[in-house]
């Protein structure tokens, strides 16, 4: 490892608020450190369809999706059926009224999005998640 990936191996868990604003946009900030969520359709990855690659944790770089398990859901925002193993943590969540599963990065606590029941086989799960929550790697 040479010093400079030593510099950048700082515990995301470790740091302030102040640093995740500088580290993050403000829409960045608002939805992974605020919970909030990016407008209906208005995500870059929502239509964004690659035949392979990843979806990274925009706050941390941990690999969360992999492009395979992308597909059209129609509901506004990127959708997954499947998330990478041991990569995201799942929480009940009871705010605006509604009681949803939200979908954390296991490794930085970042908020992403929510999990629902309504997704395809072979999980039928569906990951509902901000695109500006991630930063896709690939072709
Ligand atoms: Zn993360």
């Amino acid at each position: 490892m040479s010093e400079t990936e030593a510099d950048d191996a700082v515990d995301p868990r470790d740091l302030t608020d102040e640093e995740w604003r500088e580290r993050l946009s403000e829409e960045e900030y608002r939805v992974l450190r605020e919970s909030g969520t990016e407008a209906k359709f208005s995500g870059e990855y929502v239509d964004h369809h690659p035949d392979d690659g990843e979806y990274r944790c925009r706050a941390c770089g941990t690999v969360l999706f992999d492009a395979e398990t992308k597909y059209e859901s129609g509901c506004g925002w990127p959708a997954f059926y499947a998330a990478e193993e041991e990569s995201v943590t799942t929480t009940v969540d009871t705010s605006h009224g509604m009681r949803r599963t939200e979908v954390r990065c296991a490794n930085c606590d970042s908020h992403l999005g929510h999990v629902f029941d309504d997704g395809p086989e072979p999980t039928g799960k569906r990951f509902c998640i901000n695109s500006v929550a991630m930063e896709y790697d690939g072709e």
